[in-house]
């Protein structure tokens, strides 16, 4: 915390926060307490090094896959945009924003945290009768807007997929 004048207070749940959080003027203290604590090296900077790169060698992005680890169907999915102030589903689309039937919110994005979940979902490609299933919407041409307004890149493996 570099603000010297800020208080640090923690949840009383949660008192290791305060061996991770102190002001940067004990920042030197706190580097040669834990020297004190921890004198034997264990690795070398060379191994340290080493295995970083075997690390960056053998990294693989994590390609997570909820629905095949929960064995949930795709048409099992309650789709469609949903509120972000209550959480009701759908929102109805008109005049270019999205407005919930329940609570009476407008947003001009609340399609963004929908396609989001698609993504984590679903997965990395789109297409228009895809996000027309997903965030509930009929027009062919506002989810071509919408997919348009999301500067996605154009795959060429499907005709108008996205990713
Ligand atoms: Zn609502």
């Amino acid at each position: 915390m570099t603000n010297s004048s800020a208080v640090i207070k923690t949840n009383p749940n949660h008192t290791a926060a305060t061996h991770h959080v102190i002001h940067s003027e004990m920042l030197l203290f706190k580097i040669k307490s834990l020297q004190d604590l921890y004198k034997d090296e264990v690795m070398t900077i060379k191994d340290m090094n080493k295995l970083a790169r075997l690390l960056l060698k053998h990294h693989s992005p994590a390609t997570p896959d909820p629905l095949k680890q929960y064995d949930i169907c795709q048409n099992k999915l309650q789709v469609g945009v949903y509120c972000l102030t209550c959480g009701s589903l759908p929102l109805l689309r008109s005049k270019g924003a999205w407005i919930c039937p329940v609570c009476k919110t407008a947003s001009k994005d609340a399609h963004l945290y929908t396609l989001n979940d698609y993504y984590l979902l679903i997965g990395s490609v789109i297409t228009n009768k895809r996000l027309r299933w997903f965030c509930n919407i009929s027009s062919r041409s506002i989810a071509a807007k919408l997919l348009t307004s999301l500067d996605l890149k154009q795959s060429g493996m499907q005709k108008k997929s996205y990713l």
